[in-house]
C-alpha cells in the first residue's frame, strides 16, 4: 500500500532502527518507547491488522512470533518479555498495518502500551 506508513519502513523509503530484516518480515525500534526495549515486528506484504490476516498468513504469523523470542534475547530480554498485537479500532491500533510489539527490560516501565 503506497501510503502505508509501515509499507514504507519495510521499503526502506522511512529511516527506521532496524534490528533485524529477512525476506519476510522487519523488526524495528518503536519511536516512542513504552519500555526500555519496545521493538515491532512487521510482515513485509502488507496486511492490515491480524483480524483481515488470512488462513494463508499463518506460517507468517508463526514465523513473527518465533521472532519475538528470538529478537527479545538479543535485545537484552533475559527476564521475560510482553507481545502485544492491537487489533482494529477497539484493541487500540492507530497504524493499519499489522505489527507485533515486544516490549520488556528492567521494571518499572513508564506505561504498558
Ligand atoms: P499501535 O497503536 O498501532 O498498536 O502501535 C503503533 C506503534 O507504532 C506505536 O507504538 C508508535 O509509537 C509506533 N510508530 C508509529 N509511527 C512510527 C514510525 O514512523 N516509526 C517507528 N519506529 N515507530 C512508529
Ligand atoms: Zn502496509
Amino acid at each position: 500500500m503506497s501510503d502505508c506508513i509501515f509499507c514504507k519502513i519495510a521499503a526502506g523509503e522511512i529511516p527506521s532502527s532496524k534490528i533485524y530484516e529477512d525476506d519476510d518480515v522487519v523488526a524495528f525500534r518503536d519511536i516512542h518507547p513504552q519500555a526500555p526495549v519496545h521493538f515491532l515486528i512487521i510482515p513485509k506484504k502488507h496486511i492490515t491488522s491480524l483480524a483481515t490476516a488470512e488462513a494463508a498468513d499463518e506460517p507468517l504469523l508463526g514465523k513473527m512470533l518465533g521472532l519475538t523470542r528470538t529478537l527479545a534475547l538479543q535485545e537484552g530480554c533475559a527476564n521475560g518479555f510482553r507481545v502485544i498485537i492491537n487489533t482494529g479500532r477497539d484493541g487500540g491500533q492507530e497504524v493499519p498495518h499489522l505489527h507485533v510489539h515486544v516490549l520488556g527490560g528492567p521494571r518499572p516501565w513508564k506505561r504498558t502500551t
